[in-house]
């Protein structure tokens, strides 16, 4: 059943100080609240126990704590570990933990579904139901720093926003979530060590730029050709490679970050020379660095992953210029917990 009483994790730590001399109390009892929901993750106000009696009983009858709830829990031959969350409302999304020798990252979730058309991306194809609230988003990387420890003896070290849905399609949301897991009260994690990743929504671009976040953005790039990225992106008809550059050049010259380009070769689609030269060039625009991933098949065959002839010729003619490219080897094929294959298949 979902609860009609308001999820008192949806209020900023300044609501509750309100809150609470709004009904007469001192306003830093909403500071304790905050401490317990937040750096404590208490799961019922009856473990609050510096509060009165009363004050408890009170919180129960106005508010409800919801979190997440690690559904099942699928683990990969090579230690990736995938998480279907339940939300309050049953609603499914899914997160992973990628472990390697230096790091383990954990992989969010930013909607149910997604806002977004990618043609070779199974997350694509669940409509969009709705945006996490920061509060879902947080839990997720709670719930896989806990893995971590448990079955990988180490706390969890990087965050990408790679998992369900666009990011920058839930800007507030996701920014509030980044807020609580890099605040003291929170998980305190450098956001040096947080990724966002978007399909590229130029305006709000400019806008985490404008807002001097701190954490690294990645933009899943795919082809610099406009007719082509249209043709894989169906959406980059509204949200073009010009302004996408605009943006990214705007980005840079307020942050002085690197960008990383995610970029995907597929056979007969962006395998030959004007792509790899088009590339390239836009390479040049903002200084950033290529991260070419292995393409994780979704359905009929349709999109193939290119020969790795191609991709040594993209490397090659990157090398010679001078840009940083790395390739990607995916994670946790075995139970589609790979990039692209988030899907709620269970
Ligand atoms: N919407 C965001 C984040 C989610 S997708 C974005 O597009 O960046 C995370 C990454 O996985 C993106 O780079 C996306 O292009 C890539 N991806 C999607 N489908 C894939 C697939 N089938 N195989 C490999 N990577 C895929």
């Amino acid at each position: 059943m979902i609860s009609e009483k308001k999820d008192i994790r949806a209020l900023s730590k300044e609501e509750l100080r309100s809150f609470f001399e709004s009904i007469g109390d001192k306003a830093f009892r909403g500071s304790q609240v905050y401490e317990w929901l937040w750096s404590k993750g208490s799961h019922s106000f009856d473990e609050m126990t510096n509060l009165s009696k009363e004050t408890r009983a009170h919180l129960n009858e106005n508010f409800v704590i919801n979190h997440i709830k690690v559904d099942t829990l699928q683990k990969s031959s090579d230690g990736t570990i995938k998480n279907a969350v339940k939300l309050h409302d049953n609603l499914v999304v899914e997160s992973v933990l990628i472990p390697t020798k230096k790091r383990t990252t954990a992989c969010v979730s930013s909607q149910v579904g997604c806002s977004l058309d990618c043609t070779f991306c199974a997350t694509a194809r669940l409509k969009r139901m709705r945006n996490l609230n920061p509060d879902e988003i947080y839990d997720q990387v709670v719930a896989i720093d806990k893995e971590s420890r448990l079955y990988h003896d180490k706390p969890l070290s990087n965050i990408v926003f790679m998992g369900m849905g666009e990011p920058l399609m839930n800007y507030k949301n996701v920014l509030e979530s980044i807020d609580k897991i890099t605040s003291d009260e929170g998980l305190g994690m450098s956001p040096k060590r947080i990724t966002v990743s978007t399909s590229g929504v130029p305006k709000m671009i400019k806008k985490l730029a404008d807002d001097e976040v701190k954490f690294h953005l990645a933009v899943s790039l795919h082809s610099a050709i406009q007719e082509t990225r249209e043709q894989i992106m169906p959406f980059a008809k509204n949200f073009t490679l010009t302004d996408l550059r605009e943006s990214l050049e705007y980005w840079y010259n307020k942050t002085k970050r690197k960008i990383t380009y995610e970029y995907i070769v597929w056979k007969d689609i962006n395998d030959k020379r004007v792509d790899i030269e088009a590339l390239v060039t836009f390479c040049k625009y903002v200084p950033c660095k290529v991260n070419i991933i292995e393409y994780n098949p979704i359905d009929d065959g349709h999109f193939q992953q290119a020969p790795s002839r191609a991709i040594d010729d993209y490397i090659e003619a990157l090398e010679r210029d001078r840009i940083p490219v790395t390739v990607r080897r995916s994670r946790g094929k075995d139970i589609d917990a790979a990039c692209g294959q988030l899907a709620n298949k269970q």
